[in-house]
């Protein structure tokens, strides 16, 4: 009983939220598949955050955040907007529709379209896990929006995500390496075994070679 079969961690189930923040005027949020509730009494909350998040920076140093709950109405869009580009380089609140969120009382934003519930969370400990910070939240504020089911990680997968377009050869015969989690394609004989998607920040083991 000495195997590290990695593929084992795909057998967790996960849901999937949006994690928004507020530092300054700035709002900002992330993609997190890591919100869970850890405790009863008091009702405590842990997430955790890919250092690599902008979103991640905004709750260190504010110590607040909003989860807001997936669920299946959700639109691809809403992955691709809030996973799939980075608060560095864009304001993702510029262009969101103001129909799809409403601010809570610490003026940080809640998701209240294809979501089913929303949370504000304090944060109380952080807990340092090397790619990502686990933050052990309070909860100051939850309400239900919608009665549709969560959206699971693996919901995402088979249902909301787009199907890969079939990939030929091309003339060049080149190699496309493509992220398996989110999409992204790199082009290359060979994938450098430290690459780390730039769009999710998985690492190569979720790549997979196409040849076209
Ligand atoms: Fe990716």
């Amino acid at each position: 009983m000495n195997e590290m079969n990695t593929k084992a961690m795909y057998k967790l189930s996960y849901g999937l939220f949006v994690c928004t923040a507020k530092r300054g005027d700035k709002l900002n949020g992330c993609i997190i598949n890591t919100a869970v509730q850890v405790a009863s009494d008091p009702n405590t909350i842990s997430i955790a955050v890919n250092k690599a998040n902008f979103t991640h920076d905004m709750i260190k140093e504010t110590g607040l955040c909003n989860i807001s709950v997936i669920s299946n109405d959700a639109k691809f869009e809403l992955f691709k907007h809030f996973g799939f580009q980075s608060g560095r380089d864009v304001d993702k609140f510029a262009d969101f529709p103001k129909s799809s969120y409403e601010l809570s009382d610490a003026g940080i934003p809640f998701i209240t379209e294809g979501t089913n519930a929303c949370f504000a969370l304090k944060v109380k400990q952080e807990v340092d896990l090397g790619s990502h910070t686990l933050f052990i939240c309070e909860p100051t504020f939850m309400t239900v929006l919608s009665d549709t089911s969560s959206c699971t990680y693996e919901y995402y997968q088979n249902n909301i995500k787009p199907k890969p377009q079939a990939v030929g050869t091309t003339p060049k015969g080149e190699t496309v390496w493509r992220c398996t989690i989110c999409g992204y394609e790199y082009v290359g004989e060979d994938l450098p075994d430290d690459f780390i998607c730039p769009i999710c920040k998985h690492p190569k083991d979720d790549f997979e070679k196409i040849i076209r």
